[in-house]
């Protein structure tokens, strides 16, 4: 690439795309103008002002409070502590050059509650909850031991109006819920969550603290049977994360699963005892990345469910894959139509695809 053509790429590697990359949290809109909670000063509790600004225009970036500002390749190399030169090589790889900006979402000044706060709610909540009939029978066809279904804590969302408001009201007693995704105040100011038919999902983390709810849906909406238990724009709600559950995983671990789906993770993780990575809706691979290159893991096996299987998935297949083929990790995927497919005595048993094709991918 000659001189002039790279000045001109540099000028169109976006910043809402390098945002995205580097899970920036974008607050607002306007126009060209977003703002973002500064990665280096932090957010301001007090005046919840968020204060990195970043414009899409010209691709910069500038924070009020600490002064961090530059163009976009610049924010990439300081945040990942790379030469600026690594950092344009790596969003060309990224494919953040685009002169059209991305599908950002907004999520609401509402900062999320920590860890801990979050765990003791959620379990209080699901403490109130049961699991009904036709979801443990869903579950125990899958092929989940009672045992597991237990211990993972699945409990049916309430439909009653009545019973929601009352077990919000309870928690809303005992705990801020304003930074608890899927809570949010009614006109009344009374707290509340939504109607989902379905059941909620824990997701847990290494410490075994719940992260976040997933709600499994009785009828998929959306092309998707499983979505997050969130309450962005809402009043005082709050936006969730797409968290990553790793189970079976510790130093010792080389080899893993990779799965779309939070149930599928669990039945890997309780009847099968397998070291399994499992996430769901996630639109960039740099999560799943940063979660594996904190393991020893180098065998990698991404199981497709056909035919829930979407282009995104397949897409983030392809990105994982890409990124991880040249540091020399060992990847397969393997399809099922079926949860019961894993149960096949030999359904782990073939080697590594190592030569994998990458398919043509958005
Ligand atoms: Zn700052």
């Amino acid at each position: 690439m000659n001189y002039l053509d790279e000045q001109e790429v540099k000028k169109h590697i976006s910043i809402l795309n390098v945002a995205y990359q580097l899970c920036l949290e974008i607050v607002d809109e306007r126009g060209t103008e977003y703002k973002a909670i500064c990665p280096f000063c932090g957010y301001n509790k007090n005046s919840k002002v968020s204060t990195l600004s970043l414009n899409s225009k010209n691709n910069k970036y500038h924070c009020v409070r600490c002064g961090a500002g530059g163009y976009s390749i610049g924010l990439y190399a300081r945040m990942k502590k790379i030469s600026n030169q690594e950092a344009y090589k790596e969003l060309l790889d990224r494919e953040c050059y685009s002169q059209n900006k991305v599908a950002v979402e907004i999520s609401p000044i509402n900062l999320l509650a920590d860890i801990q706060l979050r765990d003791r709610v959620y379990r209080d909540l699901l403490d109130m909850l049961k699991l009904e009939g036709q979801h443990r029978n869903y579950l125990r066809r899958i092929g989940l031991l009672d045992s597991s279904i237990e211990d993972n804590l699945y409990r049916t969302v309430p439909k009653k109006y009545i019973k929601r408001r009352l077990i919000s009201n309870i928690l809303s007693k005992k705990y801020d819920l304003a930074g608890i995704p899927g809570f949010f105040q009614e006109e009344d100011f009374n707290w509340c969550f939504n109607k989902y038919n379905g059941f909620f999902i824990p997701v847990f983390d290494d410490n075994g603290y719940i992260q976040g709810l997933s709600v499994h849906l009785d009828q998929s909406f959306n092309n998707t049977e499983d979505i997050w238990f969130s309450s962005n724009n809402k009043i005082n709600g709050t936006a969730t994360k797409n968290y990553i559950m790793k189970s079976n995983i510790t130093s010792n671990t080389t080899s893993a699963i990779l799965t779309d789906n939070f149930i599928l993770g669990n039945l890997i993780k309780d009847s099968l005892n397998m070291p399994v990575i499992s996430f769901q809706n996630i639109s960039n691979s740099y999560m799943i990345l940063k979660e594996i290159e904190n393991t020893n893991i180098k065998n990698i096996t991404f199981i497709i469910r056909i035919p829930n299987c979407n282009n995104n998935l397949d897409y983030i297949i392809n990105r994982i894959f890409r990124d991880l083929l040249p540091l020399g990790y060992n990847l397969d995927t393997k399809c099922i139509s079926n949860f019961n497919e894993i149960f096949d005595l030999d359904f782990f048993d073939e080697t590594f695809n190592v030569n994998y094709t990458l398919k043509s991918s958005a």
